[in-house]
């Protein structure tokens, strides 16, 4: 399974496109601002049709970072990494030939090659001892495992983000912030996913689980959930739909056949194209912006950054719960997608600057 991605128009400071020296494995980096501060973002490991999906996956991906910093009223940037895995290759520790700490390695150049202005952290395909094996070459990387005093695995903190715009969402279309009895399907329960259905399970919900490992079966049984298969997830009747894989899951073939009143998950680019939004709203159905709604991974890993306190990491978190009201509010006031007033509140702050110079 390779993935294809579409053409994404640059407006980036700055794109560094590296073979790594000791693995050969094409890798990105992708600056796309720092008006806010040095650009943070996840590095993603994963398999490409080509480097060139690998690159434009970089190009959008960091777009979004600088979208998800601002609109969550961090100072910080928006970048993203990138390292193109072989095509078909099922990575696991490495490839015939290529150790995954030689990888790590050749990415920590890389990171380090900025010189600051990127820092990068875990995302898809990358865990916390990863991170730890960049740090062995560069300073300018976050979320290390929490033994070493880092923050360790920000999924946590995505999916109760997460979880709060969910609440937000529930509270705007149906007036209640209870989720118990709530029908929730939750599409890929990894790391976001399988947090978030714990979560919501805890409240009461009524839960359906869809992912393309079988194993994710038990988690389902665990906490007496349904299961539909991925072919069938997304347009599965419930009132909220969480997709938690990768980006695209609604797409222009399954838009107009969604049966939730709800869309809100930690996955990224979630709509295969913005022009969706606008369909979502003509059908009214609420589509929360992924860049609000999963910002808590990235609140988690700026604290190694800038380190706020914990009770200060709470606070941004659970602030994402009001972040969707307030886009949802301008959303309904101005007739237009909630999609459209998540960038402009983004567009805002990108304008006022870092919050220690407006100030
Ligand atoms: P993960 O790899 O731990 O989990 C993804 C899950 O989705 C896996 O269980 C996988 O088997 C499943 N999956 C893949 N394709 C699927 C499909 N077509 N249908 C159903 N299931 C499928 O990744 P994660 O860290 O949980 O991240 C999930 C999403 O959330 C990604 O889009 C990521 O960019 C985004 N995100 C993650 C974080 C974080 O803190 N990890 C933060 C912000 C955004």
């Amino acid at each position: 399974m390779s993935e294809r991605v579409p053409h994404v128009p640059i407006d980036h400071e700055e794109v560094v496109v590296r073979c790594g020296r000791r693995s050969g494995l094409t890798m990105v980096v992708a600056v796309h601002s720092t008006a806010l501060g040095p650009a943070l973002g996840g590095v993603r490991l994963w398999r490409y049709a080509t480097p060139d999906d690998g690159v434009r996956d970089a190009l959008r991906l960091s777009r979004g970072m600088t979208n998800k910093a601002a609109a969550a009223g961090l100072d910080i940037g928006g970048g993203k990494g990138v390292i193109c895995a072989p095509p078909d290759h099922a990575w696991k520790n490495g490839a015939p030939g290529i150790e995954r700490r030689a990888v790590m390695h050749d990415f920590g150049d890389l990171v380090d090659s900025l010189g600051g202005r990127y820092v990068t952290a875990e995302d898809v395909g990358v865990s916390a001892e990863d991170m730890a094996t960049i740090a062995e070459r560069t300073p300018h990387a976050v979320g290390l495992p929490e033994a070493g005093g880092g923050a360790g695995d920000p999924s946590p903190y995505t999916a109760r983000g997460v979880l709060a715009a969910l609440r937000a969402c529930v509270a705007h279309e149906l007036g209640t912030g209870d989720l118990a009895g709530l029908e929730v399907v939750v599409i890929g329960a990894g790391h976001c996913g399988g947090r978030l259905a714990r979560l919501l399970a805890a409240e009461g919900a009524e839960l359906v689980i869809s992912d393309v490992d079988p194993a994710k079966r038990r988690l389902a049984a665990e906490l007496g959930a349904g299961w539909v298969d991925p072919a069938d997830a997304v347009t599965t009747p419930c009132d909220v739909l969480a997709p938690c894989a990768l980006g695209g899951a609604i797409d222009r073939a399954n838009a107009d056949a969604l049966a939730c009143r709800i869309v809100c998950g930690s996955a990224n680019n979630l709509l295969a194209e913005e022009a969706l939004a606008e369909r979502l709203r003509e059908r009214g159905v609420l589509c929360a912006p992924d860049f609000v709604a999963n910002a808590g991974g990235l609140i988690s890993v700026y604290r190694d950054l800038r380190d706020p306190g914990g009770a200060e990491v709470d606070r941004l978190v659970e602030g994402i719960g009001e972040a969707i009201s307030r886009v949802l509010a301008d959303s309904d006031e101005r007739g237009v997608p909630p999609l459209v007033a998540a960038h402009d509140l983004a567009r805002r702050r990108l304008e006022a600057g870092p919050a220690a110079i407006a100030a």
